[in-house]
């Protein structure tokens, strides 16, 4: 295509344009909250709880503050602290490990498959130990983990399995759906999220009224009924504002799923007839796992990552690296004594990989524009190795 007709630049996320989308339906409810003055938990809360437990297919849905909170909820609901080991990825948002280590436990980090970015489930027993309380595995970029083997694991040794679905509402595992996967689920509604509120927020869903009940105290100070504490919790309570926003914008959410997927499918073939696959590795698809795409996330060689970006970056097309630092390697977690070379998998993606834009508005135009910046930048190098992980 002509210059003339590439677009300005690509926005790496592009809630504006979304906005535009939905705004004649968000407005009027959001006035309904202002006219109620009822601004915390209430109707609406309870609303988008039985809204998305019904989404995922299981019977309860706690709101909380944040997914950050999401995760730390049901740690302390399975009371989970000083002394237990809980098993998860290094390769993750931050989140995931902070709110085993703030409990007190220990994160016990097991390394990730390179072709998914997810936990290896092969991997994990290796780590279990007779301290070992649950597995977080998180269903990175919107693909779900490998969960039968995760299950299997988690049965012979009676873990409990906490999904981070942050980034993978919507997403399913042999035609189930996130929330429905574990014991516990938490998921985000951060506004980069596949359904992003207006602000923060999170939810936790669990077959288990139980565990329910004991989530949906600890996020009110443990208070049930009022100003009796039968436990310490926190305040993490959901806003009138966000569900409302929320349960307006889980109506379109299959609809921007199909998006994504076509905006990835895009990127596939887009990338395919430039015959760039021997540079660059596009996100593998498991058969069985329905994936929602909240990140397209790309491979080059390690060389090439921060370049490509400077020159994308160039060309006014946004990028992001999810994520740069694994978790082993950050200064706040220096106490679990790992180094460099503990999880070369993670370590290996924490330098190759490239987040591109992708959002359900994404455009044709705008994936050319991309696509034909990366050949372009491609073309100025020989092409040099990749990781062996390129080639998983
Ligand atoms: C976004 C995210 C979280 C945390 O969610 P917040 O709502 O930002 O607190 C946790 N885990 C993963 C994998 C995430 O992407």
């Amino acid at each position: 295509m002509s210059a003339s007709h590439e677009p300005a630049g690509v926005p790496a996320l592009n809630l504006k344009a979304q906005y535009q989308t939905i705004r004649d339906e968000i407005e009027p409810v959001v006035m309904r909250v202002l006219e109620s003055q009822m601004f915390v938990l209430g109707s609406e809360v309870s609303g988008l709880e039985a809204e998305v437990a019904a989404y995922c297919g299981v019977e309860h849905g706690v709101g909380c503050a944040s997914g950050s909170d999401a995760l730390l909820l049901p740690l302390m609901a399975l009371d989970i602290g000083p002394g237990d080991e809980v098993i998860t990825t290094p390769y993750t948002f931050f989140a995931t490990g902070g709110a085993i280590w703030r409990t007190g436990a220990k994160p016990v980090f097991v390394d990730i498959e390179p072709d998914t970015f997810n936990i290896d489930p092969h991997a994990i027993e290796a780590a279990v130990t007779d301290r070992t309380r649950a597995i977080i595995p998180v269903h990175l970029y919107g693909q779900t983990a490998d969960m039968d083997p995760i299950r299997e694991v988690a049965a012979k040794h009676k873990l409990a399995v906490i999904e981070d679905a942050a980034q993978a509402i919507g997403a399913a595992y042999h035609g189930d759906r996130t929330g429905t996967l574990g014991d516990v689920a938490a998921f985000s509604f951060y506004p980069s999220k596949n359904l992003g509120g207006f602000g923060d927020g999170g939810m936790m869903t669990t077959a288990d009224p139980a565990l329910s009940r004991r989530l949906a105290r600890l996020r009110v100070h443990g208070m049930e009924p009022r100003y009796h504490h039968h436990e310490v919790g926190f305040n993490s309570r959901l806003d009138a504002l966000q569900a409302a926003v929320l349960r307006v914008k889980l109506r379109h959410l299959d609809a921007w799923t199909a998006l994504r997927r076509e905006a990835a499918d895009r990127y596939r073939s887009l990338f395919a007839s430039h015959g760039l696959e021997e540079t660059v590795a596009i996100p593998h698809e498991r058969p069985g796992h329905f994936h929602v795409y909240n990140q397209f996330v790309i491979r080059v060689p390690a060389v090439l990552r921060d370049p490509l970006r400077e020159h994308l970056a160039a060309r006014k097309i946004g990028t992001d690296v999810y994520y740069p630092i694994p978790l082993h390697l950050q200064v706040c977690f220096t106490a679990l004594g790992h180094r460099q070379g503990d999880f070369p998998h993670a370590e290996a993606a924490a330098r190759e990989t490239l987040a591109l834009p992708m959002y359900p508005e994404l455009t044709d135009a705008e994936q050319r524009f991309v696509v034909g910046s990366i050949r372009q930048f491609l073309a100025g190098y020989a092409s040099p190795s990749m990781s062996t992980d390129r080639a998983a």
